[in-house]
This record gives C-alpha cells, sequence and structure tokens, in this order.
C-alpha cells in the first residue's frame, strides 16, 4: 500500500466515528473551531534517521531547527500563527548526550525566533535510529483560514518562492556535497510563516497548501480537495538558479506555499505581497475544470508523466 493509500484507508475505518467538532484529515492542518470567530490548528509531522535525515550529513542542531521548521510550514499553509509545540524524541545510546542537547539547541532556536512554546511530548531510548515527532499548534482567525478545497475552475495557480534548492541540495548530500548552498538550504529549511499569515489575511486566496513532497505531487491534493483540474505552465515554473525544471518540478522539501488566487485578483495580489515581502509570487498556471494535471510548454499539453518526491 502507497502513503496515501494508507492514509485513504484510515480516513474510511475511522470516518464514523465522532468527530468531536473537529475537520479533521486531508488538509496540511487539522481545525477546531473554538468560538468567537477564532480555530485552533494541529499538525503532526514525523522525521525517521535513515528515511528523512542521514546523521553524517545533517548536524543535530540543523535537525532540531528543522523538524520544528516543517510544521510550523504546515502551519503557514493554513493562514495560521504557530503558538505551541509538543516534541517527542526516540534517542539511541550514541546520540543521548551532546547530540540531543545540540537537537535541543536548534528546536529552542527556532521556538525562539517563532515565539513558539514547548508544552510537552516524551522522549524514549531507540534500538535503531533516531525518531523525532513534532505535533504543532497554531490559532487563527475563522476568516483566514485556508484550505486545499477552495481551488475554482479559471483561478491563478502560484508559488510564493524559487523551487528545487532543497531537492538539489539532497543530491548534493547524497553525492557527498555537504557545503554546496543548496545542501544548507535542505538542511535548514525556512518556513513562510508570515507569507501564510498575511496571505490568510487576502480574500483573493481561495486554497493554500504547503509544498513538501514536491510541484507534481503535491498540486494533486487541492485538486482532490478542491475536484478541479490543473494546467501548470512549464515555462513559468520559478525553477532556483542552478536548477534543473524537473527538480524543480518533482523534489520535495522545498516548503514554499502553493496557493490559488482568483482571476479577477491575482495580478493585485501578486502586486501586494511584492510591496509587502519585496518577493515575487510565481504564477505557474490555472485551475482548471477538468480533474486532470497537465503540464503545457507555452500553452501546448506535454506527455510528461512527473511524480513527486521520494524520501531517502
Ligand atoms: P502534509 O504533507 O501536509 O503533512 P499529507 O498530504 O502528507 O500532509 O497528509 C494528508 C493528510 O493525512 C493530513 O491531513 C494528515 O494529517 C493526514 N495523515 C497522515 N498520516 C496520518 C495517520 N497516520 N493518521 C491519521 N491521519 C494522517
Ligand atoms: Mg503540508
Amino acid at each position: 500500500m502507497t502513503e496515501f493509500g494508507f492514509i485513504d484507508h484510515i480516513r474510511e475505518r475511522f470516518g464514523s466515528l465522532p468527530d468531536n467538532g473537529f475537520e479533521g484529515i486531508g488538509d496540511d492542518c487539522a481545525v477546531l473551531p473554538l468560538g468567537g470567530g477564532e480555530s485552533l490548528l494541529f499538525t503532526a509531522d514525523l522525521l525517521t534517521e535513515g528515511v528523512h535525515f542521514l546523521r553524517r550529513t545533517t548536524s543535530a542542531r540543523e535537525l532540531g531547527a528543522k523538524s520544528l521548521a516543517v510544521n510550523l510550514s504546515d502551519i503557514a499553509a493554513m493562514g495560521g500563527r504557530p503558538v505551541a509545540t509538543l516534541l517527542s524524541i526516540a534517542l539511541p545510546a550514541d546520540a543521548a548526550g551532546a547530540w540531543a542537547e545540540e537537537f535541543m539547541e536548534g528546536y529552542r532556536s527556532l521556538s525562539e525566533e517563532f515565539g513558539v512554546a514547548l508544552i510537552g511530548g516524551d522522549t524514549t531510548a531507540s534500538e535503531g535510529g533516531v525518531t523525532v515527532n513534532v505535533t504543532a499548534i497554531g490559532r487563527a482567525a475563522d476568516s483566514c483560514i485556508k484550505r486545499r478545497s477552495g481551488a475554482r475552475p479559471g483561478d491563478v495557480l502560484l508559488t510564493a518562492g524559487v523551487l528545487g534548492e532543497s531537492g538539489a541540495g539532497l543530491r548534493d548530500l547524497l553525492e557527498g556535497r555537504c557545503d554546496t548552498p543548496h545542501a544548507a538550504v535542505h538542511r535548514s529549511p525556512r518556513p513562510q510563516v508570515a507569507e501564510g499569515l498575511w496571505l490568510g489575511t487576502r480574500d483573493e486566496v481561495t486554497a493554500m497548501m504547503d509544498l513538501s513532497d514536491g510541484l507534481a505531487s503535491d498540486v494533486r491534493h487541492i485538486m482532490e480537495r478542491s475536484e478541479v483540474g490543473a494546467d501548470i505552465d512549464l515555462e513559468r515554473i520559478p525553477a532556483a538558479p542552478g536548477v534543473d525544471l524537473r527538480t524543480a518540478a518533482c523534489a520535495g522539501e522545498d516548503y514554499k506555499l502553493l496557493l490559488c488566487a482568483s482571476e479577477a485578483g491575482a495580478e493585485g495580489l501578486i502586486e501586494a505581497f511584492r510591496t509587502r515581502f519585496g518577493t515575487p509570487l510565481y504564477p505557474i498556471g490555472r485551475i482548471t475544470g477538468s480533474r486532470e494535471l497537465r503540464w503545457c510548454d507555452h500553452g501546448t499539453p506535454q506527455p510528461l508523466d512527473w511524480q513527486g518526491f521520494h524520501h531517502y
């Protein structure tokens, strides 16, 4: 069973249980309306040694920050403000001392930067590698929450940054080149928290998520949840400098926001974003009514079967 097949299986088996007021599985975060126009957001991400990171290529400090960053990115993806986390960590004997302290320093520095409290978790020994699970909690005004399900045919599809640096960095790391700029991006992703909060306040934004598994994979989540299709213009995909187009479209862990904006509002949104952040939003295509994903070269669909990211 694939990862997403398993998640579908879980949803089916648990769908008949009470939801207790939660909007559950299927988006970047689960949503719990608090009343008074506010909601809490919940998300969890797991990092496993040998699958998501290698201890010989990622320092403990970097891993501490990254395990928080990937969760903050999911809160940002809903238009929320991260407020607290729970951290659970399984440590083999050779990581239980200085390595664990360094890990916590990385986790602490990013927590401090984003004003996030550490409110609990669990610590245990591991007979295998290091495993880290972070649960992050955010808050959002109900009116600012952006879901994967809000895209409509005609909307413009945009990314809030260039793509492929992390994927190129992973390749560098696996080939033993640990000190390239791309490798540094792969080890230390920056969650777009300020950008997500701001985009949450904009009515032009109809749907949003963060790019963790690669555009080719993640855009399909918006398509499924919104019951739409997408035409992506290959010539407009913002590949980062030194990164090939396929890596930009398919590699994972960019943690840039992917969003949809109404056709009428997109131009104004792009302008306002540039004024606010000094960086562009990149329009890369259109939402369609077809339920298909098409990669187009100057308007002509190409026979590409591009897939998203596989963790190493
Ligand atoms: P993300 O990449 O933003 O972390 P995914 O697209 O991987 O999210 O996951 C899709 C949805 O499935 C999310 O809502 C996530 O919370 C949910 N999910 C993933 N694994 C499990 C699990 N083991 N049990 C319950 N829900 C899960
Ligand atoms: Mg996500």
